[in-house]
């Protein structure tokens, strides 16, 4: 098992996006203090907590070598807070860390607040880009704008940060396959260390999913591009990107080489991690739990000394197995296997031969990786899988 994540949710933001399908909510500036207080008190009083829920804790979780710090829009808070929180993470784990992720939001970078967020130990910033097209980010209900992007940037540089990741949605509503091709390139030209794409998610989670379930013109729900027209983006992207000298690593994620994102490969891994704040997900190899979402009910619990978690779930053999499966085959490294097949004491023989015959996967030696042209529609490949 390799070294612990920690993962903080930020669930708050300055406006909602019509696409957005996450637990964050649009609160008064007032209430970011306390939440943060109560994520201080949720971590150094974890032991206590997490017994309290029945969690238990294998031996060597409390060396700590990345830490996320995610959302919502956490670049919001008061540099202050983030610096006392990752000074509470400090004191209560054993930390060498070699990434520490900040996301933000191209309008709230200011040089003063990036010196301060070096100055407490962030040294990564994931940066909520989206789209380079302005239309594109007016219809998606985003704040900023093409130009605070390049305003951002500068700043981020001056202060240190020498490992930037850009997120691009593909799929946006009155996205073409022009305008994709130019985020693509102005991200590219930015040269950030590492690029997210993101697929469009259309479901009841969000105004706009919901809209276009209900057949609705709201929120540009008639604008949205097609599904061919987003898995012909997701190609032009995995084209424009390799020529720029960015790897893939995983379904969704790209870098030059050495800046593949340590905390997310800890997800497709199956490290352990730890998540604190509402809604916040963890793992420890044995158990995955989460955190209630209400931001609200999240510090009432905390504040009265209760642990804040809602579920609690043992990682059964099978429900492991099936993990390694669709967690692993996200990485275009593959899996290993004769390892899974050691471990858990399986034969994969039929399997990995009925995938490899329908041309989704592909083998060589022990390792098994998803088929090239099938990463757009894992989920598909996944289901297979696990039948
Ligand atoms: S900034 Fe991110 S988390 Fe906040 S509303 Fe927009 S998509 Fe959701």
């Amino acid at each position: 098992m390799g070294n612990c994540g920690i993962y903080v949710q930020v669930p708050f933001c300055q406006t909602k996006c019509t696409y957005c399908n996450f637990h964050t909510g649009v609160v008064s500036e007032g209430r970011f203090a306390p939440y943060i207080g109560a994520v201080q008190r949720e971590i150094s009083s974890r032991a206590a907590l997490f017994e309290s829920a029945g969690i238990s804790m294998p031996f060597g979780i409390d060396s700590v070598d990345t830490v996320y710090i995610g959302g919502g829009t956490p670049s919001l808070l008061d540099p202050q807070l983030l610096a006392n929180l990752l000074e509470t993470i400090q004191k209560n784990f054993s930390c060498a860390w070699q990434e520490v992720t900040l996301e933000a939001d191209p309008e709230t970078i200011e040089p003063d607040k990036t010196t301060q967020w070096v100055a407490g130990g962030i040294n990564r910033i994931s940066f909520g880009s989206q789209s380079f097209v302005d239309e594109e980010l007016k219809a998606a209900g985003r704040r900023h704008r093409r130009e605070d992007i390049f305003r951002a940037v500068p700043i981020l540089r001056n202060a240190g940060i020498h490992n930037i990741s850009f997120d691009l949605i593909a799929g946006l509503p009155k996205q073409t396959r022009t305008s994709w091709w130019h985020s693509l390139s102005e991200s590219i030209g930015l040269r950030p260390e590492h690029i997210s794409i993101y697929m469009m998610e259309i479901d009841e989670g969000s105004r706009l999913g919901l809209e276009v379930l209900q057949g609705g013109a709201r929120y540009n729900a008639r604008d949205l591009p097609s599904e061919e027209a987003m898995a012909d983006f997701y190609e032009l992207a995995q084209a424009e990107l390799a020529s720029a000298g960015y790897e893939q690593y995983e379904i969704s994620n790209w870098a030059l080489p050495g800046y593949a994102s340590k905390h997310n490969l800890k997800y497709w891994r199956r490290d352990p991690y730890l998540g604190f704040g509402a809604g916040a997900h963890s793992f420890s190899g044995s158990q995955r739990w989460a955190n209630l979402h209400d931001a609200a009910k999240y510090v009432a619990a905390i504040s009265e000394g209760k642990a804040a978690i809602e579920s609690v779930e043992p990682v059964t053999p099978e429900s492991a197995l099936e993990e390694e499966f669709f967690l692993g085959l996200r990485q275009l490294a593959g899996i290993d296997l004769a390892r899974i097949e050691r471990q858990y004491g399986v034969n994969l023989k039929d399997k990995v031969e009925r995938l490899k015959s329908n041309g989704m996967v592909e083998r060589y030696g022990d390792i098994l990786r998803l088929a090239p042209a099938k990463l757009s529609i894992s989920n598909e490949v996944f289901v297979e899988l696990l039948r």
